[in-house]
């Protein structure tokens, strides 16, 4: 039977779900077959003009509340959603393919870490205090962390329900709301999580769902309302928004792509190895931002690794139905995405590239492409340098330490990137030696919500998670505080 995921209303806007079907329809593909499992509609002029309103309004009294109260909502949405988890994970397997075993525990799990951890912080977003001599009595001054106003949230496909709650939690905790623009790809988590939050208590218009595309994200990025924009996807997107963004003067979080090294040195434990390796190119079939792409592997191991790697996707992989609890390798989000791919995979035998296993679609319905392997790939081939988003691997040989990172740096992009070894002072040498925002050693891909999370580089900026997150949703106002007499010239 087809599956059906349609939501209640397409938007939610002031507290409850909206339709207006004078909207452009936006249908929602599950990429398992390729069918149509609901029909939504972009946000007309009114409906996002609606949002930014009561997004204002309620900003204004959400500020107010305790960050106590704020956080004791967040932490309850993080209840509900933990109490709800199957049937959440079910419509982003839907919306997004990824199989259920992955979803159970990867995404709207980790947007409940999220609003727990950020529902916690609220009420310790405080200011400083700052003596400014003359002993007790003297002048002194203190600083106030201020919430920014409205912020405006855009979302990429591959993790939807993780990303609105990655950026509505420290938003809303720290008395911001928020209008948040899904992927048009993958519309529905976000609807869930508003519905959630309201029924935790969250007052009308502090958290709002608009659908639509680009043009939708760039009205609201413009909007003289909008006191911040924090974005995910693409870099070309990231450098229209910023531009964007800086016409209004408007802070930013840009999380973008990459093209991140996974340095394996010959003293690795070869199977952790593997294990990092197929995680960071294979989970989500590829569609991860922090990847590490390029896997440089010191020639003593290289053909171990290959090998292993090869026997563990073959006997390992279970490509099919994603509802499927059997499967743990789902298709890619969509047609327009499996055709890239496969572009860049015919790039790289084109560019001489050692073609190990996969590189075609798979033959059945949907957006399937096998769980791919480059070998002997050089730095300037394509696949080497450019984000491919899909699962192809690219493996590198590489002789000495310094030879590595000059190697693993020469890349405009720097979000992420991982070491194995099992010299701990070569493994702390090569992390802080390597331009990238977040870094794994002996690990790969792991990203609590209590670590901080981005990239440097064309890989964007500001910080996700952690209590870094707190000073990219506040700003901070200053007040000197004078205790004794004003001397002045004259
Ligand atoms: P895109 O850049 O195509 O889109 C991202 C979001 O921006 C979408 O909601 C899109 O709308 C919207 N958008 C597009 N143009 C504009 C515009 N001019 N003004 C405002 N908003 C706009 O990325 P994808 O959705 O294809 O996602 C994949 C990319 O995201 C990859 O590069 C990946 O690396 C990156 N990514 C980064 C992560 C990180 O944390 N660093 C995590 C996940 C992904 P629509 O698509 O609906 O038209």
């Amino acid at each position: 039977m087809k599956p059906n995921a349609q939501p209640t209303a397409s938007h939610f806007i002031n507290g409850a779900p909206v339709e207006d079907p004078a909207g452009a329809p936006l249908d929602v593909i599950y990429p398992a077959t390729g069918e149509v499992i609901a029909r939504l509609h972009e946000a007309t002029p009114a409906l996002i003009e609606e949002a930014l309103e009561s997004a204002g309004a309620a900003q204004r009294e959400w500020a107010a509340v305790p960050g106590r109260e704020r956080g004791r909502i967040l932490i309850r949405a993080a209840e509900i959603i933990r109490a709800r988890n199957r049937d959440l994970s079910r419509i982003e397997t839907l919306d997004t393919g990824k199989p259920l075993t992955e979803t159970l525990v990867a995404d709207a799990a980790s947007g409940a870490d999220a609003l727990e951890y950020f529902g916690g912080l609220a009420a310790s977003i405080t200011g400083e205090q700052i003596p400014l001599g003359g002993g007790p009595g003297g002048d002194f001054a203190y600083t106030l962390r201020e919430p920014l106003g409205v912020c405006v949230g855009i979302g990429a496909w591959n993790y939807p329900t993780q990303i609105a709650c990655w950026k509505a939690a420290p938003a809303l905790a720290c008395g911001n709301a928020m209008v948040f623009k899904p992927s048009e790809t993958t519309p529905l988590g976000a609807l869930k999580l508003a519905e959630i939050l309201h029924e935790a208590g969250l007052p009308a218009g502090v958290f709002n769902v608009v659908q639509g595309a680009g043009d939708v994200g760039a009205v609201l990025v413009r909007d003289p309302r909008v006191a911040k924009i924090s974005l995910t996807g693409s870099v070309p997107t990231g450098r229209k928004v910023y531009a964007m963004a800086a016409e209004g003067m408007k802070h930013v979080t840009m999380e973008l792509g990459g093209k991140s090294p996974l340095i394996i040195f010959d003293d690795a434990d070869l199977e952790d190895a593997v294990s990092a390796a197929i995680l960071g190119n294979f989970y989500s079939s590829g569609q991860i931002c922090s990847n590490g792409t390029r896997v440089f592997v010191q020639p003593a191991i290289k053909e171990a690794f290959l090998a292993r790697l090869g026997e563990r996707i073959k006997a390992g992989v279970v490509m099919g139905d994603p509802l499927d609890e059997a499967t743990n390798f789902g298709p890619m989000v969509s047609e327009g995405q499996l055709r890239l791919a496969l572009g860049y995979i015919h790039k790289g035998i084109e560019e001489g590239a050692r073609l190990v296993t996969g590189g075609r679609r798979a033959d059945r319905p949907g957006f399937f492409l096998e769980p791919t392997v480059f070998a002997d790939v050089t730095d300037e081939m394509t696949i080497a340098r450019e984000e491919i988003f899909g699962p192809v691997m690219s493996v590198l040989d590489f002789n000495d330490e310094a030879e590595v990172i000059a190697r693993a740096n020469a890349s405009e992009y720097g979000l992420a990137g991982g070491v194995f070894t099992r010299d701990l002072s070569r493994a702390h040498r090569v992390v802080a030696a390597l331009e990238a925002g977040t870094t794994w050693i002996n690990t790969y891909n792991l990203t609590p919500v209590e670590m901080p999370f981005g990239g440097v580089k064309a890989s964007g900026l500001g910080r996700e998670n952690g209590r870094a997150a707190i000073e990219h949703y506040t700003q901070v106002k200053s007040v000197y505080v004078g205790m004794g007499g004003v001397d002045a010239p004259f």
